[in-house]
């Protein structure tokens, strides 16, 4: 499942072949994904410039010179394609620009979703309006001061997007276990010094994955769903009854029905 790192390497990817570009033609060739695409897409996008890209939480933002934004969310399992050599099945929408590229957003489970939202108006967006900061720029004071009071466990209080906005559960699961805080801990509880080092780690985190999706980066923008090789280097994520390297087992819970990884070694 795409998180904030893959959606942030889409963008990343889509920068370089829209940026600036005219929007020659677009076509939704079904109705809908996880909800219809917006009816008049085609009327407004159409001969639109894109002046820039951007994210916001797990969505893709794709500004035009016309006061509309593209909002994308990716859902389960899409990703855009590039000039490939045919469509397939499950290429729902169809983009192409004033220099011959040709786009495609490819969604099997059909989970994400496209919106057409006016560009200043985008944080007053019922979806964005609630969000908590971002987890890049987030700075321990801010955790601690959103995490106040608070006796819901840090695992929980993490995913909570009004708290901090794209953290998925994996991310989470690997801030942990190299912040050393465990999982259960009440959020209000966890000290200044330590929600340093774990906005430290998020930081951490999220630019190694980033910078691994970053890697696979050429003809083909980012996931195809899979988490690409970051995925080998988690510590504890997916990772039960294996070794840490504290010499101690990594261990499963569940949380507000998902699964936690730890090691009791190493998270207190
Ligand atoms: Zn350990």
């Amino acid at each position: 499942m795409p998180e904030l790192p893959e959606v942030e390497t889409t963008v990343r990817g889509l920068e370089r072949v829209l940026e600036g570009r005219r929007i020659s033609r677009i076509e939704a060739r079904r109705a809908d994904l996880r909800r219809p695409f917006p009816h008049d897409l085609g009327q407004r996008l159409t001969g639109a410039r894109v002046t820039s890209l951007g994210r916001r939480a797990k969505y893709g933002l794709i500004h035009t010179d016309r006061n509309d934004t593209m909002v994308f969310h990716l859902g389960m399992s899409g990703s855009w394609r590039i000039n490939h050599e045919s469509l397939e099945k499950h290429d729902h929408l169809l983009v192409e620009t004033d220099d011959g590229t040709r786009l495609s957003l490819n969604d099997p489970r059909r989970f994400g979703s496209v919106d057409l939202v006016s560009t200043d108006e985008l944080k007053e967006w019922p979806p964005f309006a609630a969000l908590g900061p971002e987890p890049m720029d987030i700075t321990a004071g801010e955790l601690r001061r959103r995490l106040s009071g608070r006796s819901a466990s840090i695992k929980l209080l993490l995913l909570d997007q009004r708290v901090i906005a794209g953290l998925g559960n994996i991310y989470v699961c690997e801030a942990l276990y190299r912040a050393g805080i465990h999982p259960n801990r009440a959020g209000g509880s966890v000290s200044l010094e330590r929600l340093r080092r774990l906005v430290a780690a998020i930081h951490e985190v999220l630019a190694e994955a980033i910078a691994a999706g970053g890697s696979t980066l050429r003809d083909f923008v980012s996931p195809d769903g899979e988490l690409g090789y970051f995925s080998k280097s988690f510590s504890v994520y997916d990772r039960e009854g294996r070794p840490c390297t504290c010499g101690g087992t990594v261990r499963r819970l569940v949380q507000g029905g998902r699964s936690t990884f730890y090691c009791p070694g190493c998270q207190h």
